[in-house]
């Protein structure tokens, strides 16, 4: 067999696998699917599941890791005696390994939001591996792709599938390499740690999640039995089960405050549950931001670890966005809200879509019994509103059938802003030769963009700008 052909449980890192195309070494905790794996053949994920073939749908080994381990650790965990240093250990040692996914694997190897100096690298890899969440090379790529392809096909983790999908079934479930998105690593095939935990992997799960928790409550206090069971079964299990949130809640509970087009969703309860991945949205927006947290009070451990590292000389070209960026893209999020808002409310018939009435028209059906009046050129139809009018009958009758432009700018009365807006929606036509030419000029200004549109090609009618408004010069003429 020529070297370069992948072997099963073969896993050194030749060049042909360093490209982005999809890769039979993607996941070395499969070394027999990937050996199966031919590009040619149909995946097994491309037949349907039946009866007597389900089993092969699924993904055995991340079973066995991410379920049947955890279930088996809780069962002993029901006679096996929690000493309190080995709580206290397991505890810190949960931090430490969840630091190593979070500051480790997604914000400095997936995202490349801050640069780490040699030693901090080996501890991460070491700390990252000791959650048992496959290597780095392994799980930055996939975080890129689900990154570029968010909530499509192509995200292998999309929650448009689910939120169980999201958060385990991806796992436990056979994924088919062809359809992940393609992603770049090159940069991290260059990151001699990288490529070492990736060769060494299981070595690296081995001792950083199961012996050396044991070891260290073995020798530090004799709890062999204890550290294996709490700080290193139940310990992986409730890392896992809170950084596989980042996938699930995070993509499912809270607001959008930087952009709503896709799932990804702000919310403290998720930022409390994985060590500061909560501001999810604010990291889909700004992805090679060291923070997901930008705000002083809000929860975000591995940002404060990040910063003390630097401060430590440990980390260094710590990226951030502009808050002038942030804050354009908040801003827009706000507005798109509002525009939709305004596109739920009446602001009446657009003026250009008004049919136009002659003068003498008007008049003659405002004789004939129906409430009309022309304000600024525009027939308003009353009929139904003079009984609630609050300057009552009287007032709003001695407008009926004349121009009452100059009446109701403060001719009788000035008017509130609620006032004409009001008017609006009761907007019947416009007179020929009375408003027609403000009305072109109107849509003149409109078609220049004086006249603001929101988003969606709406009219802002801002407090003010209403038609029927009229500045005191076109008062004296309309009175005349
Ligand atoms: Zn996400
Ligand atoms: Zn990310």
């Amino acid at each position: 067999m020529p070297s370069s052909q992948p072997t099963a449980g073969h896993l050194a890192v030749k060049p042909e696998y360093l490209s982005s195309q999809p890769n039979p070494m993607a996941k070395p905790s499969e070394p027999n699917r990937n050996a199966k794996y031919d590009p040619k053949k149909p995946h097994i994920t491309e037949t349907p599941m039946t009866r007597s073939n389900w089993y092969k749908h699924v993904n055995w080994l991340n079973v066995v890791l991410i379920v049947m381990i955890p279930v088996y650790g809780c069962v002993q965990a029901a006679w096996v005696p929690l000493q309190l240093k080995t709580a206290i250990f397991a505890v810190l040692y949960y931090f430490a390994t969840g630091l190593g996914i979070t500051a480790g694997y997604h914000r400095l190897w997936a995202h490349t939001s801050y640069s780490a100096t040699l030693p901090l690298r080996i501890f991460l890899a070491a700390v990252g591996g000791g959650a048992v969440e496959g290597s780095i090379r392994w799980w930055a790529r996939d975080h890129r792709a689900h990154h570029r392809y968010t909530d499509t096909d192509k995200d292998p983790y999309s929650v448009r599938k689910g939120l169980l999908y999201s958060h385990l079934g991806w796992m436990v479930m056979k994924q088919n390499p062809k359809r992940i998105g393609r992603t770049d690593i090159s940069d991290l095939n260059e990151d001699p740690v990288v490529v070492w935990q990736h060769k060494n992997y299981l070595k690296v799960v081995l001792f950083m999640g199961l012996v050396f928790p044991m070891i260290v409550a073995g020798l530090g206090w004799g709890d062999w039995f204890g550290g294996f069971v709490y700080a290193g079964i139940l310990r992986i299990f409730f890392v896992q089960q809170a950084t596989f949130c980042v996938n699930s809640l995070a993509h499912w509970l809270g607001d959008q405050p930087f952009d709503d087009r896709n799932s990804p969703r702000d919310h403290v309860i998720t930022a409390l549950v994985t060590l500061g991945e909560g501001y999810h949205n604010f990291h889909h927006e700004f992805p090679s931001d060291y923070r997901n947290a930008i705000e002083w009070h809000q929860y975000d451990p591995t940002k404060w670890s990040i910063w003390v590292w630097k401060q430590l000389g440990l980390a260094y070209d710590l990226k951030q966005f502009k808050a002038n960026e942030i804050e354009k893209g908040r801003l827009q999020q706000q507005q798109k809200k509002l525009d939709q808002k305004r596109s739920r409310l009446d602001w009446g018939v657009p003026l250009d879509q008004l049919p136009v009435m002659e003068w003498d028209d008007y008049v003659e059906q405002a004789k004939n019994g129906r409430g009309l009046v022309a304000i600024a050129g525009i027939v308003h139809d009353v009929t139904e509103f003079i009984k609630d009018h609050p300057g009552g009958k009287a007032m709003i009758n001695s407008g009926i059938g004349k121009d009452a432009t100059a009446m109701f700018n403060g001719g009788i009365y000035m008017h509130s802003n609620a006032a004409h807006n009001l008017l609006s929606t009761m907007r019947v036509g416009v007179i020929r030769g009375g408003c027609e030419v403000e009305i072109w000029k109107r849509a003149q200004m409109e078609a220049k963009g004086e006249i603001a549109k929101d988003s969606a090609g709406e009219r802002v009618v801002r407090s003010g700008n209403q038609p029927t408004k009229v500045i005191q010069n076109t008062l004296t003429a309309g009175a005349a």
